[in-house]
């Protein structure tokens, strides 16, 4: 395709040269035979494995402010791709990116490409290939990882019995959000910037999720809020939850900045969260926990899966009844 450069200096192809065409990792990863380049990347995937693949979209003004730093926007697009892998207990090796841009503006894709570089390398991923587009600007990384054959976490294998635990905490993202749009203000600079560092850059929980193989009995990412997120791992599994919400792991930072009622919506609402949610038998929970303390990250149960259907939300041992919905792009 043709970028309708307002910059008639970067063409399409010396802007694919220059921002993306220079993966460090894609040069030093022997299992990459063909990058970018050509008409297709051409990846060895090694023989005892299964191939995992994902792919997000970030659309500017639905996932991020329109006026999104772009370090942030190139961050968060493979972040959320990395969160999907973590889910699957999978190593993320190699990306494609499908890049629409309104115009090829060199300030905007210096910020863009650095904040997407420098997670891939800190991940290990190769960017291998990609598209170049001109229009509204929207962002779609596709997520290759492997993973050792038959040991894949999936959303359908809790168990009656098992624990529900979440790692970090909820809601900082939903916090970082309003003070990012401005519906919240505080005069604490160090607590904003702590909840907004939690929005523009999350941090996948990549090791954590390798970890969890073969511990954890199923996982799914939080992208969408516990409210949303927690029927689709129930559901795949057959079971019903059960939380109880006052175990819900809240930051101090966002517990310092708005009454605890605002803060438990955020943590079971919000979403852009993407930590973990794991079902795990009772018996190896402390070995997970360890798991967790070793990548200084905490895991907490919040609750359990019991036979049935359906999810329970208790608060100090009262029924309670979560105040709002997980994120639905068409409701
Ligand atoms: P084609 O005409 O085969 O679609 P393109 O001209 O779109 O190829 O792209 C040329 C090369 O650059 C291909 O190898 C493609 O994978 C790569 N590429 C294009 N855009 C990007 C991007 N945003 N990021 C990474 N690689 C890209
Ligand atoms: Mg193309």
């Amino acid at each position: 395709m043709v970028v309708n450069s307002a910059n008639p200096s970067l063409g399409e192809f010396d802007l694919i040269d220059r921002y993306f065409a220079r993966s460090k990792t894609a040069t030093q990863r022997p299992d990459v035979i063909l990058g970018v380049g050509d008409d297709a990347a051409l990846l060895r995937v090694p023989a005892d494995t299964e191939l995992v693949v994902a792919v997000d979209t970030l659309v500017a003004g639905r996932h991020f402010p329109p006026d999104s730093d772009a370090r942030s926007i190139g961050h968060r697009a493979l972040a959320v791709n990395l969160s999907d892998m973590a889910a699957m207990g999978a190593t993320p090796a190699w990306a494609t990116l499908a890049l629409t841009i309104p115009a090829a503006d060199t300030h905007w894709l210096d910020g863009f490409s650095a904040g997407l570089m420098n997670l891939a390398d800190a991940h290990g991923v190769a960017l291998v290939g990609g598209d170049t587009t001109a229009g509204p600007l929207t962002v779609s990384i596709q997520i290759l990882g492997v993973v050792a054959r038959g040991s894949a976490l999936r959303r359908s294998g809790a168990q009656a019995g098992d624990i529900l635990a979440v790692t970090g905490t909820l809601g900082d993202a939903g916090a970082g959000l309003a003070l990012v749009t401005a519906r919240l203000a505080t005069p604490d600079g160090a607590v904003a910037r702590e909840l907004v560092e939690r929005f523009e850059y999350p941090t996948p929980r990549v090791s954590f999720g390798s970890r969890a193989r073969g511990i954890a009995s199923a996982a799914m990412d939080l992208s969408d809020g516990l409210v949303g997120d927690l029927p689709k791992l129930a559901t795949a599994s057959g079971l019903a939850a059960h939380v109880d919400v006052e175990r819900l792991p809240m930051s101090r930072a966002m517990l310092s900045l708005v009454p605890a009622a605002q803060a438990r919506e955020w943590a079971l609402a919000a979403g852009d969260d993407y930590e973990l949610l794991v079902a795990v038998p009772p018996r190896r929970f402390d070995e997970l926990a360890a798991a967790a303390r070793q990548l200084n990250l905490t895991l907490t149960a919040i609750g359990e899966l019991r036979p049935g259907n359906g999810v329970t939300w208790a608060l100090e041992g009262s029924p309670f009844t979560v105040p709002v919905h997980g994120y639905d792009h068409f409701r």
